[in-house]
C-alpha cells in the first residue's frame, strides 16, 4: 500500500499497528494528485487523505498503474470521484467514524474559544498586559445553538452544548429519529439563521450544500451571530463570510476547514509568503478563529483510524467488499 500525505502521526500510528498485519507499507509525504500518479505503480492499494485528489483522471492512472483499492483514512469522500472508480473497477473504502467526539469537542473548543477570547488572552498574560478591554464575552447559557447535520458529530455536539442550558434548534435533511424521540426541536433551514446566536455545521460537503452560508444565508442570520465550521471548507462562501465580518453582522467565526485549504493546511508556510489573499483577510478579523483541519486530531481518532483502515484492506483482500465501501447513491439503492 502507498500511503500518500503522510506525516509523522500517519506513519508512527500505521507502524504500531503493523506489527499486527504486516502489511508492506510505503510511505509518501507528497500528496496524490496528477503528477504523482507515477508513485502508485505497483502498489494494490493507495492510502489517502482528505486533501488528496482522487478525480477521473486520477482514478484512470491508478488502474493504469494495477491499484485495486483507494483506501481514504478520513470520513469525507467528497475527493474522490466514486462513479469513476466504480467504472473502473476499484475499490473505494473509508474509516465513517474513527472518533466523533473529537470533533464535536473541538467545535465547543472554537465556541468557547471565540467567546471568552482564551487565545488573546493567553498572548496578552504573557507579555504581561492584565487588562481586561476586549475580553468581553457572553453566558453560552440561554443562548440559542443552531446545528445543521445531526449525523454522529452533530449529535454529540449537540449533548455537550445541552450542558450549557443553551437552546438546540436542528435542521437536516435526513432528521436522526433518536434526537427527535428526545424532544429536539427541527427546524427549516431560514429559522435556523434568524433565531441562531451560535451556528455549527455538521453536514456533509455535496452539491446541495456547497456554499450553503453564502450572502443571503447570512443576511438572514442575527447580528453578530457565531459560525462554527468543523465540517468542510466549501460549506462557506469565503468572500461572502468576509463581508459578513466586515459589516459586523458575523460577529465570530471559528473554521477548522477552509474552502482553498489543499494548498496551506498540514504544511509548514511559515517562512513562506501566503499567496491566498482571502484566507490572509480572515487572519485579519480579531473575531475569528481558525485551526488547520486538526479536529479529528485525538490520539483515539489517529489509533482508529489505523485500525479501520487495516481491516478495510484486510477485509477487501477477503471478500472483495467491506461494509465501509463508498458507493455511488445509485449504486446503493
Ligand atoms: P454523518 O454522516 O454521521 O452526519 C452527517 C449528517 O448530515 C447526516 O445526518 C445527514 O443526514 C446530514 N445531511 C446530509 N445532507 C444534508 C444537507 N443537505 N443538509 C443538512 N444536513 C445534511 O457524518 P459525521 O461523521 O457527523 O461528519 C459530519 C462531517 O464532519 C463530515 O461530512 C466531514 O465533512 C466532517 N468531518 C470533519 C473532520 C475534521 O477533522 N474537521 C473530521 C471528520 C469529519
Amino acid at each position: 500500500m502507498a500511503v500518500f500525505s503522510s506525516r509523522k502521526w500517519v506513519v508512527d500510528s500505521f507502524n504500531e499497528l503493523n506489527t499486527k498485519y504486516q502489511y508492506d507499507l510505503t510511505y509518501y509525504e507528497a500528496r496524490l494528485y496528477n503528477n504523482t500518479i507515477p508513485l502508485t505503480k505497483g502498489f494494490d492499494a493507495v492510502c489517502v487523505f482528505v486533501n488528496d485528489t482522487v478525480d477521473e483522471e486520477i482514478i484512470k492512472g491508478l488502474k493504469a498503474n494495477g491499484v485495486k483499492q483507494i483506501a481514504l483514512r478520513c470520513a469525507g469522500f467528497n475527493n474522490v470521484d466514486i462513479e469513476a472508480a466504480q467504472q473502473h473497477g476499484i475499490n473505494v473504502v473509508r474509516v465513517p467514524a474513527y472518533s466523533p467526539y473529537a470533533i464535536a469537542e473541538h467545535s465547543l473548543g472554537l465556541i468557547l474559544s471565540l467567546n471568552r477570547k482564551f487565545h488573546r488572552a493567553y498572548t496578552r498574560v504573557r507579555d504581561g498586559n492584565f487588562a481586561l478591554d476586549g475580553l468581553l464575552g457572553f453566558d453560552l447559557h440561554g443562548k440559542t445553538v443552531g446545528v445543521i447535520g445531526t449525523g454522529k458529530i452533530g449529535e454529540i455536539f449537540i449533548n455537550l452544548v445541552k450542558g450549557f442550558g443553551c437552546k438546540i434548534l436542528a435542521y437536516d435533511k435526513f432528521p436522526n429519529e433518536k434526537l427527535q424521540k428526545a424532544g429536539l426541536e427541527y427546524v427549516e433551514l431560514h429559522d435556523i439563521y434568524k433565531q441562531s446566536d451560535v451556528i455549527s455545521l455538521h453536514c456533509p460537503l455535496t452539491y446541495e450544500t456547497f456554499h450553503m452560508i453564502n450572502e443571503y444565508a447570512i443576511a438572514a442570520m442575527k447580528t453578530g451571530v457565531m459560525i462554527i465550521n468543523t465540517s468542510r471548507g466549501p460549506l462557506i462562501d469565503t468572500e461572502a463570510v468576509i463581508d459578513g465580518l466586515k459589516k459586523g453582522k458575523v460577529g465570530y467565526l471559528g473554521l477548522d476547514v477552509y474552502e482553498e485549504e489543499e494548498e496551506l493546511f498540514f504544511e509548514d508556510h511559515s517562512e513562506t509568503v501566503i499567496q491566498d489573499d482571502k484566507f490572509v483577510r480572515l487572519q485579519t478579523f480579531p473575531n475569528v478563529l481558525i485551526t488547520a483541519h486538526q479536529a479529528f486530531f485525538t490520539k483515539e481518532a489517529v489509533m482508529n483510524i489505523a485500525e479501520t483502515t487495516f481491516e478495510n484492506v484486510k477485509t477487501f483482500l477477503k471478500d472483495g467488499k467491506t461494509a465501509n465501501d463508498v458507493i455511488p447513491k445509485a449504486a446503493s439503492k
